[in-house]
């Protein structure tokens, strides 16, 4: 029911961990991150509180600090479960091939698309609507760049959406895309956020673009290009945000 990410030289997970606490007041039953060490996606998640989460990261925090790695990326979410129990396995993140994503919304079409996905080979580790966008990216993936990947992905699914995507093979990158679900990114010279909500990050950054149904944001550290589903591209200006939280 919340999602905040993040890419700049800032300390990554502990800027998505604060910004989820922020985002708790919206309800939740489970939490969950991913970020990168050395390369590779690390994801950590877990039933229950963020106090949880918080201690599970404790326990990998030496990993992030000895990463050399900029920029940093992390992505979290808060979920409030609509398919699947409330369970470690069902929390968000959910992977593929390199691939983690967190996701707000119903994906009604879902057991149609785990079907063919299933059928042509994937595995499925949790019961979640979700899993099925992480799965249709990586099949997308293989001969497309990671934006192109994530729209083909869309264009298959029916429902409610805000998808937040990172990958191993474009570390340098977030991409964020919505149908129905709020999605806010928030934008500085240097670092960029990106929520579903303002509060999330108005500690850190007050400009801020409101995404449109249909708009995919490719989010690099020092610049962002928005893209409608047809692959074009569209002019956005940030917005500055007077209130505070
Ligand atoms: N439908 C998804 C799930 O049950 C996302 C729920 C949410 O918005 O937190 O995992």
């Amino acid at each position: 029911c919340g999602i905040i990410g993040y890419i700049g030289d800032k300390r990554a997970v502990e800027i998505v961990l604060d910004g989820l606490k922020r985002l708790e007041y919206r309800g939740y039953d489970s939490a969950g991150i991913a970020y990168f060490v050395d390369g590779r996606i690390k994801v950590v998640k877990c039933k229950g509180k963020i106090k949880n989460l918080e201690q599970l990261l404790e326990h990998e925090n030496h990993q992030v600090l000895n990463s050399n790695q900029k920029p940093f990326v992390a992505i979290g979410h808060t979920r409030w479960a609509t398919h699947g129990k409330p369970s470690d396995v069902n929390a968000h993140p959910h992977c593929s091939g390199g691939i983690a994503l967190v996701h707000n919304g119903i994906i009604e079409n879902y057991s149609e698309l785990k079907r063919e996905l299933m059928q042509e080979g994937f595995k499925f580790t949790s019961e979640t609507d979700t899993e099925v966008i992480a799965h249709l990216i990586n099949k997308y993936r293989a001969d497309l760049s990671l934006e192109e990947a994530v729209r083909e992905a869309v264009k298959r699914l029916r429902g409610s959406y805000a998808v937040v995507v990172i990958d191993e093979k474009e570390p340098d990158k977030i991409i964020g895309v919505r149908m129905e679900s709020p999605l806010v990114v928030g934008v500085m010279d240097d670092e960029k956020f990106i929520a579903s909500d303002v509060p999330a990050f108005l500690n850190h950054c007050n400009r801020v673009i409101f995404l449109d149904d249909g708009e995919i944001i490719v989010l690099r550290k020092d610049d962002f290009k928005i893209f409608d589903l047809q692959g074009k591209e569209k002019k956005k200006k940030p917005q500055t945000i007077t209130w505070t939280a």
